[in-house]
């Protein structure tokens, strides 16, 4: 075991592939200390800058202070408090579906629903770029996996053309994560209904953020009606808290509640850290401006990175990848950005495709316009100076 360790940490370390943590101290927001260094920040997910927000810190410490830290139990047992019933009342009011259940991170809730329809007789057709939990997630359900080239419906049609299985499963990114592209959601239901498929949307970095409301991909479209599309969103990302959910049909939900293993064997979410997440859905549902102005700033962001050489323009999500090519030169900007005083994160395989290095930058809308002024400027300084 111990030489294995120390050979793979070295194999990890020369591929230009061995992480670190960062230490963040303070809390987060457009200015953060980085390994004791105050920066810009431009890689979090904390678009509408809610993560330290005074009101859901409020609801955080109220609910504290009533129901205490912790929820001691799985739902299932004893650990359904009232705030995870609040929550998900608001949730599924949000995304205008029947039901919504709590998970404890996005990564559970892709594992929870995901094993939970699919077995041995499904096929889940997986767009290639989807988050890891969801390739994790079909692994584990023993299903056949079959992927897609990113967003690429037709290549989708000749796949669901082809294939034999009595249950079928498309599952996509609603935003994908490292991309900041948009799945063609219209394009994928049309297919779902065509070849009798699940449709079943990953919504992370879409909630709170797409959609004139921040409804999230379904709203983008103007699909809120599809209420037979299981959309999947998480509370740690635009709503600056913690926690996913899976919203659906109230069966959807009731067969969740009996068989996502991720539900069933885990320890319910803190009172507080629903409180958090229901107060921030309040705030979006009473501010749609601010779900504006994280747009304008992604715009602004991405057209000043567009006139600078550094990324393409179009879109309007608040991801922005900035093209490296090479993993060791990926860090190497990364590191020069923080000697500079501006935080964006270089992202490596596995997380991308070999030779797809890239920095991701993101944007929320508490960033000004001074900030993202001088966020280019050191990143066309960095790119001069490496290269
Ligand atoms: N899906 C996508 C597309 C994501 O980007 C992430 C988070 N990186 C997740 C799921 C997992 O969500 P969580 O962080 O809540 O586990």
């Amino acid at each position: 075991m111990g030489p294995f360790i120390t050979e793979e940490l070295e194999r990890l370390e020369s591929a230009g592939l061995r992480r670190t943590l960062k230490a963040i101290d303070g809390p987060q927001g457009v200015r953060v200390i980085v390994d004791g260094r105050a920066c810009l920040q431009f890689c979090s997910n904390d678009y509408l800058a809610l993560a330290n927000h005074p009101l859901l810190k409020e609801a955080a410490i109220k609910a504290t202070e009533r129901y205490g830290a912790g929820a001691g139990a799985s739902r299932l047992v004893s650990g359904n408090m009232a705030p995870h019933r609040e929550l998900e009342e608001r949730i599924s009011a949000f995304k205008s579906t029947e039901a919504a259940l709590l998970f404890n991170s996005g990564y559970n809730a892709n594992l929870g629903v995901i094993t939970a329809i699919a077995g041995r007789g499904t096929e889940i057709f997986s767009d290639r770029l989807n988050h890891a939990s969801i390739v994790d997630a079909c692994v584990l359900s023993r299903a056949r996996l079959t992927r897609y080239p990113n967003r690429d419906a037709q290549a989708l049609e000749g796949l669901l053309g082809r294939s034999a299985a009595k249950q079928k499963i498309i599952v996509t990114d609603g935003v994908f994560s490292m991309d900041g592209t948009i799945a063609p959601l219209k394009e994928l239901s049309v297919l779902a209904e065509r070849f009798g498929a699940t449709l079943i949307i990953d919504d992370a970095h879409a909630t709170g953020v797409l959609g004139r409301r921040g409804r999230g991909t379904l709203e983008h479209f103007g699909m809120e009606a599809r209420t037979d599309i299981i959309q999947m969103g998480t509370l740690g990302k635009a709503l600056g808290s913690f926690g996913a959910f899976i919203a659906g049909s109230r069966e959807l939900i009731d067969l969740l509640v009996s068989k996502a293993r991720p539900f069933i064997f885990t320890t319910a979410l803190p009172p507080a850290v629903c409180a958090a997440s229901s107060k921030a859905l309040e705030i979006i549902d009473g501010q749609p401006e601010l779900v504006k102005k994280l747009r304008d700033n992604s715009l602004l962001l991405r057209s000043r990175l567009a006139g600078a050489g550094l990324a393409p323009t179009d879109g309007d999500t608040p991801i922005i990848p900035i093209p490296v090519g090479g993993a060791e030169k990926a860090v190497a900007l990364s590191g020069r950005l923080l000697e500079a005083g501006v935080f964006i994160q270089a992202i490596r395989p596995p997380t991308v495709p070999e030779g797809t290095s890239r920095l991701r930058a993101t944007i929320s809308s508490a960033h000004t316009k001074e900030d993202i002024t001088q966020a280019v400027a050191a990143i066309r300084e960095a790119f001069d100076e490496i290269g």
